[in-house]
Parts: structure tokens; C-alpha cells; sequence
């Protein structure tokens, strides 16, 4: 069956036809077949050199082989135990020994666990209730971080379903604005458990923090005895080996990890403190639970995973990275296209307005008309990148630097039709 039909048969029994809403676009999403590498393929026989890789996980590209192969020898042993095994202790030292703030970690299934766990710990750990997030960042699909983006306000539910009495003590902030957090904290200060941030905000594009603005965000909380997480989903062992608060050489009190943490299989984690960590159960009172949590299988392909991420492969990840920017830079500087080129290390994005971008507020002056008619031109050419313009698009070891050339000629192609319209 073809895509067309396999996304009408599925609309017959599942909401929208997918299983998370990021994956529907006009008229249907392509249904996949198979990947290996840098390459999908569709249920119509077409092959694209994807950019949206899973949205991150897929860091060496899919289906690699090392981690395939560690994974069906662990699944001919067994794969759910409901007891520990050692490979969760090998796992959560790998993660301390890379990650700066992390001394214990808790395994999880998802990133969304892991935010919402991070969050009840962060306001067990200071007696507070209230916590900040910034507009547009995106946590995970829970109660707690599922605010609407407004302006500095006390936030409101961004779903219905959401009662208003959960939402009323977070409070939304711009990103990369010191004043606008200043005020918050003179009002509110001790009311606040906690900051929660992406470091990199990867669900509103790509948008790197200012210059000392983590610095300041450190501070900030210190300084008001909160707790300062960073949410590590994307950013966790895509930035560097030890994530964002590495490359920034910012340390926070919390990480939650997710996405590669898992090795392209389903998990998360909080990470942090001593202190904090041990209040979680059973060795604190704050509980935690899961009946995946630690999983053989997502463990073996995490620690597989991260045996291969040493540094030599961040040096070949980012100069892909490089290449993949500057190459853009030069297609819309031969267009006198003043869009922007967003992105850093192995991530990137255009954003199709003339505004640089610091905040959710300077995203949404994006023509998200243009980006959809690029985004399927794309298709066309055989180049998957995620359907919005508020996503994130990565790159893998995988994707060589002629699979590279080859998606620039795509970009360029696809930007001058979009143009053209
Ligand atoms: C993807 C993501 C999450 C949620 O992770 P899931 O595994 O999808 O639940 C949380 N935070 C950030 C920054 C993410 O990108």
C-alpha cells in the first residue's frame, strides 16, 4: 500500500492518523518502510536523506550495527526483568563521567518523564511551588510544562484538559532576556523552585542562548536559592560529550537526558546533585517510578551508543555541521536573501524571516507559508527535514560530505521554487 492509503486506513483508528501530532502535514505524512544511515525510505519506494533523524536520537545515523548488534544479543536474553541489572550501573557512570552536573542519575522511559520527575524534585528539594520556563521551550508533553506562550505572565493551560490550578505557578519568560527574569525574581523570588530551560532551544527552531546568559541564569538561582535545570533532551551528548552545560561550561543543579541518551530506543533520565538525587524514592521520599525505567534493551543501546561518542566523532559531527551552515550562508548570500541561518555543532535550521532570532517571539515573524512550500519541495528532492518551521533539523555521522553537497544543491533548488511562488 502507498502512503495515501496507509495514512487513510490509519486515520480509522488513530487520532489524526500518527501517534504524535509533530508527525501529520498537509496532505499526508510518507509512511516508512525502512532506514539505514543517513537514508528513509517511504511505503512508495522513495528514498530521502533525512535531517529529521527520529527528532535526535538517531546521532550515528540508523540502524547502526555495533548498536544493533549488542541489542539482539541482549534481546535473546531477556528484555524487561523488573529487577536491576549491572549494565543500569555501567549506563548511569558513563553519564556521570560525562555530564558535569550529574552524581546519580534516575532511568526513565521518555524525556517527558524525565521534566515532569526533574520539576517534583527540583520543588521537593526547595519547599516552593513556582517554576519558569521560557516561551516557546518545550518539556515533554505533561501537565506542568504544558503552559501557553504569552508574555511574562502567570501561565495558562495550553491544552484543554489542563486545569488552570496546575499551570498557575508556572510562569512563562522570554528567552535571552536578563531584565524581564530580573523582575520576576524581585516579585516572586522566594516562591521559586525552580528555572527550567533548553539550553539550546530546539523546539522553536534553533536558538542559542546569548553570550553570559547562562552565566546569569546560574547566578540568578543561586542567588535566590532556586534550582536551575537544564533540559538536556536534545543537547545531551549532541553539543558535546557531556552535553550543553559542557560547551557552555555552565553547571546546573538538574539535567534531564533523553532522545541519544537511549541509542534510538525509548528512554530518559534526571541526572544531578547527591543531595537532590537521594531525596527520590526509595532513598528519599520524593517518588519516582516505572515499570520500563531501566530497561535492557534502551540500556544497552545507550551505553553502546555512548562507546562510540568520543571525541573524534564530535570533530567529524560538527564539521559536518559546519559545512551544512555555511553552505546555506552562501546559497541565500548568491540569492541577496537575508533569511536566517540558525544552528550550531550539528544542528541547524533556516528561518525565513529577516529578524534574527533570540526568542519565541522573533521566531513567529517567520513566513511559515515559505517554510512549508520549501519543506515539500525538499521532499521532492529526496530530502526529509521536520515538516515545521519550529523544529530543529540534525545531522548524523552518517551523512557524509557528498550526501551533504548533494542536500545543498536540494536547498538551493527548493529555496529558489519557494521563492518563486
Ligand atoms: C523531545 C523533548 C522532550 C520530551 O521527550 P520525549 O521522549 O518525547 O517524551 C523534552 N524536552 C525536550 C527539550 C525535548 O526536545
Amino acid at each position: 500500500m502507498r502512503s495515501e492509503e496507509l495514512f487513510n486506513e490509519a486515520k480509522k483508528y488513530l487520532p489524526g492518523g500518527v501517534n504524535s501530532p509533530v508527525r501529520s502535514y498537509q496532505p499526508y505524512p510518507f509512511f516508512a518502510q525502512e532506514a539505514e544511515g543517513p537514508r528513509i525510505r517511504d511505503a512508495d519506494g522513495n528514498t530521502y536523506l533525512d535531517y529529521c533523524l527520529a527528532y535526535g536520537p538517531m546521532v550515528m545515523g540508523h540502524a547502526n550495527p555495533v548498536v544493533m548488534g549488542a541489542v539482539l544479543n541482549q534481546m535473546s536474553r531477556g528484555t524487561a526483568f523488573g529487577v536491576p541489572t549491572e549494565k543500569e550501573t555501567e549506563l548511569a557512570r558513563e553519564v556521570v563521567n560525562r555530564v558535569p552536573c550529574a552524581e546519580m542519575v534516575r532511568f526513565v522511559s521518555t524525556g517527558t518523564e524525565a521534566t515532569m520527575s526533574a520539576i517534583r524534585l527540583s520543588r521537593a528539594g526547595c519547599g516552593r511551588k513556582k517554576i519558569i520556563k521560557f516561551e516557546g521551550a518545550y518539556h515533554g508533553a505533561h501537565d506542568y510544562a504544558l503552559v501557553k506562550s504569552g508574555s511574562g505572565a502567570v501561565g495558562l493551560p495550553d491544552s484543554p484538559g489542563v486545569p488552570e490550578e496546575t499551570t498557575k505557578n508556572t510562569i512563562l519568560a522570554p528567552f535571552n532576556n536578563e531584565e524581564a527574569l530580573v523582575e520576576i525574581f524581585d516579585q516572586l523570588g522566594e516562591e521559586i523552585a525552580a528555572i527550567i530551560l533548553e539550553p539550546v532551544m530546539g523546539n522553536v527552531g534553533c536558538i542559542e542562548p546569548k553570550q553570559g546568559y547562562l552565566k546569569f541564569l546560574r547566578k540568578l538561582t543561586q542567588e535566590n536559592d532556586s534550582i536551575l535545570i537544564f533540559d538536556e533532551v536534545i543537547t545531551g551528548f549532541r553539543l558535546s560529550r557531556g552535553g550543553a552545560q559542557e560547551y557552555y561550561g555552565v553547571t546546573p543543579d538538574l539535567v534531564t537526558l533523553g532522545k541519544i541518551l537511549g541509542g534510538g530506543f525509548p528512554m530518559g533520565a534526571l541526572a544531578g546533585k547527591k543531595e537532590l538525587m537521594e531525596m527520590i524514592t526509595p532513598s528519599g521520599d520524593v517518588y519516582q517510578a516505572g515499570t520500563f525505567n531501566g530497561n535492557p534493551i534502551s540500556i544497552t543501546a545507550g551505553l553502546t551508543t555512548m562507546e562510540l561518542l568520543d571525541n573524534n566523532f564530535y570533530n567529524d559531527l560538527n564539521s559536518s555541521g559546519n559545512q551544512m551552515r555555511s553552505g546555506i550562508q552562501d546559497i541565500l548570500d548568491d540569492k541577496s536573501l537575508n533569511y536566517q541561518v540558525a544552528g550550531l555543532v550539528s544542528m541547524f535550521q533556516i528561518y525565513f524571516t529577516e529578524k534574527e532570532v533570540w526568542n519565541y517571539a522573533d521566531a513567529k515573524t517567520s513566513d511559515t507559508g515559505k517554510f512549508s512550500r520549501y519543506f515539500h519541495e525538499l521532499l521532492r528532492e529526496g530530502v526529509f527535514i521536520p515538516p515545521s518551521q519550529f523544529e530543529c533539523c540534525f545531522l548524523s555521522t552518517a551523512h557524509s560530505p557528498r550526501d551533504i553537497n548533494t542536500t545543498l544543491h536540494a536547498i538551493e533548488n527548493s529555496i529558489t521554487r519557494a521563492e518563486s511562488i
